[in-house]
C-alpha cells in the first residue's frame, strides 16, 4: 500500500494511506478518543431497530464541522462510502448501511448554541433530539411547531434531511418553512455556511433547500438556523366521529374556516385503527358509537375562554348540520393526551397486523375516498386475509396506510395496491418519510424521467465521487 506524508488540512494523520478503506486509527486522529465504535459495539447499538441492518465496518461521532470536514475530506479522497445517522428513526431505510461503508452519527454534535427571542430565531447543532430543542425554546415562551412521534429520538439535522412534517403541518408547514439557514459540508470537504436568520433573503440561488428533503445524499448538515414561533397560549382538542370521507373533507374546510386562523391539526383515524387501538385492555373510547371514520381536531390560540367558547361553538354548528355525529372535547391535558394516544399509539397495530407494512402517501383531499377504496379492492383481491387501516394528516392530504398481508416476500405486491392506484390521480408516493431504499422502485411514480436525470446530475455535481448516502433514493448512474 502506497503511503505519503501529510502536508495540509488533512491534519488528520501524519502518515495517509493514499489506497484502501479508511481505517479506525484515522477516524480517530481526526475526532478523537471515544470518537469511534466498531465491531460488536456497533452491532448491539440499535437494539430495538427494526427498519434497517447495521454491518457497517465502523462508526464515528464528530463534534465539530471541522471534524466533519475532515472525515469527508479523507472519505473522498479514499472513495470511502459513507452514510450519514440522524435519530435513525426513519421509516425508508435512508440509514442502511452496507458492509463497507462507515457511519457518520451526529448525535455529539448537540448543542443548542443560541436561542434569539426577538428574532424568534436559534442556532443549533444538527444533532440535537427534536423534544430537547421543543423544550428549551417553551422555556422562552416560544415554540418549535414541527411535532412527531419519533420526537424523543429524531435529531433536527434528519428532520430538515427528511423535511420532516408531523402533526401541525396544516397550520405552520414542513420542516422546509421552518429553516432560515444551513451549515452543510460537501463530500470533498468543503463546508457550505448558508446561516441566514433572516425570514427574507432573495439574493440568487437559495442552496439551503437542496440539503432540506435529500436524506443525507448532497451533503452533510451540521448547523442550522431555526425559525421558531410564539408559544400558543390556548389549546382545545376534541375527537369527533364522521360518517364518509366526503363528509371528512367538507369538515376540514368548515372548521378551518369557523376557527379563523386556529386549526393546528385534523387528524383521521379510520374505523380499523380505531378498533386496534380501543380493543378492551387497550385504551378506552371516549365515544359511546362505532363510526367510519374519526378526526381529532386541534385549534391552537391566543385566550383560552374566547378560544374555547369558538371552538365549542364550531363544532355545536358542525354537529347541527350533520357533518359530525357524535364528538367528545378534552377537559384537561390528560384527556388531551388520551385522545391523542388512539393516533398516536403504533405498538398495537404492528404487533396485530402481520407482516406489517407502513405507507405514506399525498393526494388530493377530493381523491381519498376513490383511493381508499382502490386498494382495500386491490388487497382484497390480491390477500383475501390481509387487514388495512387508514390514518394520516388528512388536513395536508396525507394519509398513512398500516398493513398486515402476504407472507415475507410479498412486499412488492403489497407496495403495488398502495402505489398503482397514485398514478391516475398525481399522488405521491411519499409525503413526509422520504424515499430511502424503500420506496426508491417506485420513484417513477411521482417524478417524470427528466426530473429523476436532473436529480442524478446534481448528485454527480455534488458527490462526484458517489461517497454520500449511495444508492439511496435513485440509482446513481441509470434509472
Ligand atoms: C413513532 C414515529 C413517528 C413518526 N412520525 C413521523 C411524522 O409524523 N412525520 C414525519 O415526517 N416523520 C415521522 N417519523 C419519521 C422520522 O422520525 C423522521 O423522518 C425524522 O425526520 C428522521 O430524523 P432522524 O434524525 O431520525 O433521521 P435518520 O433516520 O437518522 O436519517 C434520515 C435520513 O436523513 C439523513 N440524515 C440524518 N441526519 C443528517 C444530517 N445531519 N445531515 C445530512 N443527512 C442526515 C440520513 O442519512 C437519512 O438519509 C416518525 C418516526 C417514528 C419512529
Amino acid at each position: 500500500m502506497e503511503t505519503i506524508r501529510s502536508g495540509g488540512a488533512g491534519d488528520a494523520a501524519a502518515v495517509k494511506n493514499l489506497t484502501g478503506p479508511v481505517t479506525q486509527e484515522e477516524l480517530l486522529a481526526i475526532a478523537g478518543p471515544g470518537s469511534v465504535v466498531s465491531g460488536e459495539d456497533l452491532r448491539s447499538r440499535y437494539p430495538g431497530y427494526f427498519m434497517s441492518s447495521i454491518d457497517a465496518r465502523l462508526l464515528v461521532r464528530p463534534s465539530t464541522t471541522q471534524q466533519v470536514s475532515q472525515i469527508l475530506a479523507l472519505c473522498n479522497e479514499r472513495r470511502q462510502p459513507l452514510v450519514v445517522h440522524g435519530g435513525v428513526s426513519g421509516w425508508v431505510r435512508a440509514t442502511q448501511t452496507r458492509p463497507d461503508e462507515i457511519i457518520l452519527s451526529m448525535e455529539r454534535m448537540n448543542a443548542i448554541e443560541q436561542i434569539d427571542v426577538a428574532n424568534r430565531s436559534a442556532v443549533v447543532q444538527a444533532g440535537v433530539v427534536l423534544q430537547t430543542f421543543q423544550e428549551t425554546v417553551e422555556k422562552h415562551g416560544l415554540c418549535f411547531p414541527i411535532d412527531l412521534g419519533g420526537r424523543g429520538s429524531c435529531q433536527l439535522g434528519g428532520n430538515a434531511s427528511t423535511n420532516a412534517g408531523g402533526m401541525r403541518v396544516i397550520r405552520y408547514g414542513m420542516m422546509r418553512e421552518q429553516v432560515l439557514g444551513v451549515e452543510a459540508v460537501l463530500p470533498d470537504g468543503r463546508i457550505v455556511s448558508s446561516m441566514n436568520s433572516m425570514l427574507k433573503n432573495n439574493t440568487g440561488y437559495d442552496l439551503k433547500q437542496l440539503f432540506i428533503g435529500s436524506e443525507g445524499t448532497l451533503g452533510v448538515i451540521t448547523r442550522l438556523v431555526l425559525r421558531i414561533r410564539e408559544n400558543p397560549r390556548s389549546c382545545n382538542t376534541a375527537m369527533v366521529a364522521v360518517p364518509d370521507m366526503a363528509t371528512v373533507a367538507r369538515l376540514l374546510r368548515t372548521i378551518d374556516a369557523g376557527l379563523g386562523g386556529q386549526l393546528s391539526a385534523f387528524e383521521l383515524i379510520d374505523n380499523d385503527f380505531f378498533g386496534v387501538n380501543t380493543t378492551e385492555g387497550r385504551i378506552r373510547s371516549p365515544l359511546a358509537d362505532l363510526s367510519p371514520f374519526y378526526v381529532i381536531i386541534e385549534s391552537l390560540g391566543a385566550d383560552q375562554e374566547r378560544d374555547a367558547a369558538m371552538f365549542e361553538a364550531v363544532l355545536a354548528d358542525a354537529l347541527e348540520s350533520g357533518l359530525v355525529s357524535d364528538a367528545v372535547i378534552a377537559g384537561s391535558e390528560r384527556e388531551r393526551a388520551e385522545l391523542w394516544s388512539i393516533r398516536e399509539t403504533l405498538e398495537h397495530v404492528v404487533s396485530d397486523f402481520t407482516p406489517f407494512y407502513a405507507f405514506d402517501v399525498s393526494l388530493a383531499v377530493g381523491e381519498m375516498e376513490g383511493y381508499m377504496r382502490n386498494v382495500r379492492g386491490l388487497l382484497a383481491e390480491r390477500f383475501p386475509d390481509g387487514r388495512i387501516a387508514f390514518l394520516g394528516h388528512v388536513g395536508d392530504g396525507n394519509l398513512h396506510i398500516a398493513i398486515g398481508a402476504g407472507g415475507p416476500d410479498d412486499r412488492h405486491a403489497v407496495e403495488s395496491c398502495v402505489y398503482s392506484p397514485l398514478t391516475a390521480i398525481g399522488g405521491s408516493i411519499s409525503a413526509e418519510h422520504g424515499i430511502g431504499l424503500e420506496k426508491k422502485p417506485w420513484l417513477h411514480i411521482s417524478r417524470s424521467e427528466v426530473e429523476i436525470s436532473v436529480m442524478r446530475e446534481l448528485k454527480n455535481l455534488f458527490d462526484p465521487h458517489g461517497i454520500l448516502n449511495p444508492g439511496k433514493i435513485f440509482k446513481e448512474d441509470a434509472g
